[in-house]
């Protein structure tokens, strides 16, 4: 793997996983600790960026990860997309991630209510159109609900469709040639997440 530049204090995968969490526990007790930064923090981050995690996100405005996860300027390199779902672009902006950054985690975040997953089991159950571009997102989020049960009471339905398209698109990751030859070296960690919107709580899926 090639970084760009030598990078000796980027967290492992396992320390990375542990400050994200511990940033998610200190928003959710409302004992956030970043605050503005301050100027010379910025023109020091202006030489170039060092995070130390890379999330896939949703485009949702109620699910933001610096705030989530209590994280400054530089710290959290994120990609949101609608449904937190995985395209050629979003695998390119992964691919720099891994290779240029050398963040070591990735998380996958999706969101309870996500209107993303909502719209794919509807179109998914009740043969709902969306208008084209967001017909075309839905077709990334649909294989990921192939066995969810269309007779679930609607509440569990779209829990269990937001973990299913966290899964998918960690799949989509894991299972790519670049994603299993990182994996087999050992040293990055994939994981998925669902955010808690009522509370900002998130909950690692085993
Ligand atoms: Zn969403």
């Amino acid at each position: 793997m090639t970084i760009d530049d030598d990078r000796p204090d980027l967290p492992s995968a396992e320390e990375a996983l542990a400050r994200l969490m511990a940033g998610n526990g200190r928003f959710v007790r409302g004992e956030p600790t970043i605050s503005h930064p301050p100027r010379e923090v910025l023109a020091n981050l202006a030489r170039g960026q060092r995070p130390f995690a890379t999330i896939l996100g949703c485009s949702d405005s109620r699910v933001p990860p610096e705030l989530l996860f209590d994280a400054a300027f530089g710290e959290l390199f994120i990609i949101r997309v609608a449904g937190n779902v995985m395209s050629p672009s979003v695998a390119g902006s992964i691919q720099y991630a891994g290779t240029h950054l050398g963040t070591q985690l990735f998380m996958v975040l999706g969101h309870e209510g996500c209107g993303a997953v909502q719209a794919a089991l509807a179109a998914k159950f009740e043969g709902k159109q969306e208008r084209s571009r967001i017909q075309t997102l839905l077709q990334d989020i649909l294989p990921g609900l192939d066995d969810i049960d269309p007779q679930l009471a609607p509440r569990l339905q779209m829990n269990c469709a937001v973990e299913a398209n966290v899964r998918w698109t960690l799949r989509q990751m894991i299972e790519s040639p670049e994603g299993r030859e990182r994996m087999a070296e050992g040293q990055i960690q994939i994981v998925g997440a669902v955010c808690e919107i009522t509370t900002g709580q998130v909950r690692l899926l085993a």
